[in-house]
């Protein structure tokens, strides 16, 4: 078993105590990580302090180049760091070794955002007494951010934020999920072999409560870029004081079905959309409204194609689906299906855990009230209920406290563009599973889903701030 170490102000550092890293499939230990102390979090800090009077002056150039290297080396390390997700994780390799690539196109993409950070010529003049004047805005770093981010892309979902970061000229103390640390370990590495300075990335671990409160408090911090649960973010929210804060948070995602599927083109969509890493995704299929003419058709191809999917070790390149991140979040969805299947909803499949596996499950009947349609369940199970209307379907969408991204099957231009009015979330895809997500498009929420957008381009926004110039030419 490795005893991985943290990175402080550009070195490898051990503490006294450690966590230990499961493997939530075998429950063996994989490796221990520091438990960050409070020396270290004040050293963390002050590095990054330091570290960010430098780096804010490097080029854009330089930074671009840094950020394309580290984009070949995760693209090198493939087999590598999708094994380490596989394993820390319990995601599917299948769809770690995608996550990968998808962390390629994310620095990438901040690579190039890094090469076009500019401002805007201000039309004074515009303005009763603004003639003779010129004046332009331009963007500026906004200092030390700390990135706190989830267990279920901890190579992705890192990369967006530490890589907008470091594009437009931050330095970042990275606190990942204590259950998921050494894939960010891994990322760490590339980016210090890609060249990066020392003290712009900080990597440190510890529990939320301890570590990331304590960095969200922190005044000497500029911003807190948090990816996780909406209880945490609600928290977080009320503790960063005047800190930027951006919140990537949860949701109940759903689709609305209005047209007879074709199958043939969809299903493997739906199934990864709803299934993929046990349901664990923030855009996870989770409620489909279908309408009434088509349900009972879909009902049962859906459910077909579920019983075909592969359940087991993760490592397994055939595996579909792998267990959840812990035992306690696999016994939290069972006892929400009880709940649904006490109330009188049908089980058509799964409905059983083993372990830390929950099986792929799909219900019909299942009311409003259920906690597995107003909740995020977070685990791979659907609810599938039919409507009559579209205005209907397009309101048990909104019915949600959440509002992350929804999708809308239709051949109909007009329900199309009634959708996307009404829909109250940050992102809709016409003809597409709500989980669909490219790395450069803009990619947040409404309501409880949180505030801000990341994509590379969209999070440099965030990671920056307007300094307005003014020049008298009178
Ligand atoms: P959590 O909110 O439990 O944890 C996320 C991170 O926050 C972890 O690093 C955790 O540390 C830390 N944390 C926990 N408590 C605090 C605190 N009081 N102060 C500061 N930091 C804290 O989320 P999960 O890891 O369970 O991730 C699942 C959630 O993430 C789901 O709700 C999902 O929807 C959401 N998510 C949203 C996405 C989006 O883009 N909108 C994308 C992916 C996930 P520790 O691990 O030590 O507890």
């Amino acid at each position: 078993m490795k005893r991985y170490k943290m990175v402080v102000d550009g070195e490898w550092i051990s503490s006294k105590e450690s966590i230990e890293v499961v493997n939530p499939f075998d429950g063996t230990i994989i490796g221990t990580v520091p438990r960050a102390g409070e020396e270290d979090i004040d050293r963390a800090i002050r590095s990054s302090g330091n570290a960010f009077n430098n780096f804010r002056e490097k080029s854009g150039y330089e930074r671009a180049k840094i950020l394309e290297r580290t984009s070949s080396l995760i693209l090198e390390k493939k087999r590598v760091l999708g094994e380490t997700i596989s394993k820390e994780a319990g995601k599917a390799l299948k769809f770690s070794l995608g996550e990968v690539d998808r962390a390629v196109q994310t620095f990438k993409f901040a690579a190039e955002e890094a090469k076009r950070i500019g401002g805007e010529i201000v039309p004074l003049d515009a303005a009763p007494g603004g003639e003779e004047r010129f004046g332009y805005f331009l963007r500026e770093p906004i200092g030390i951010i700390a990135a706190i981010t989830p267990f279920n892309f901890p190579l992705n979902l890192v990369s967006h934020k530490v890589a907008p970061a470091i594009a437009c000229g931050n330095t970042v103390i990275l606190k990942p999920a204590s259950s998921t640390p050494l894939t960010a370990i891994k990322l760490g590495e590339l980016l210090i072999e890609a060249g990066l300075p020392r003290g712009v990335l900080n990597i440190i671990f510890g529990s939320g409560p301890t570590v990331g409160e304590r960095l969200v408090r922190d005044e000497r911090l500029s911003m807190i870029t948090f990816t996780g649960s909406p209880p945490v973010g609600k928290r977080i929210k009320t503790q960063a004081g005047f800190k930027r804060v951006t919140l990537e948070l949860g949701n109940n995602s759903a689709a609305v079905i209005d047209k007879r599927i074709d199958y043939g083109k969809y299903l493997s969509r739906f199934m990864v959309s709803a299934f993929a890493n046990s349901g664990q995704m923030c855009i996870s299929l989770q409620r489909v409204y279908i309408h009434k003419d088509f349900y009972n058709e879909f009902v049962k191809e859906f459910t077909d194609e579920v019983k075909t999917l592969k359940v087991g070790n993760p490592l397994d390149p055939e595996v579909d689906v792998g267990p959840m991140i812990d035992r306690k979040e696999a016994q939290r969805i069972e006892s929400w299906v009880e709940e649904a299947r006490d109330n009188g909803a049908k089980v058509l499949c799964g409905g059983k855990r083993e372990g830390n596996i929950y099986y792929p499950t799909v219900l019909t009947g299942v009311g409003p009230e259920a906690k597995l349609i107003t909740e995020e369940a977070f685990a791979p199970v659907v609810a599938i209920t039919p409507y009559g209307s579209f205005d209907e379907a397009l309101e048990l969408v909104n019915s949600s406290k959440y509002g992350l991204q929804a999708g809308v099957f239709t051949d109909d231009n007009k329900k199309s563009f009634e959708a996307i009015k009404r829909l109250k979330v940050g992102g809709v895809m016409i003809n597409d599973v709500p989980t669909f997500r490219a790395d450069h498009m803009p990619y947040g929420g409404v309501k409880e889903s949180g505030l801000g957008r990341e994509g590379p381009r969209f999070a440099i926004e965030e990671m920056t701030n307007i300094k307005m110039v003014c020049f008298n030419l009178g």
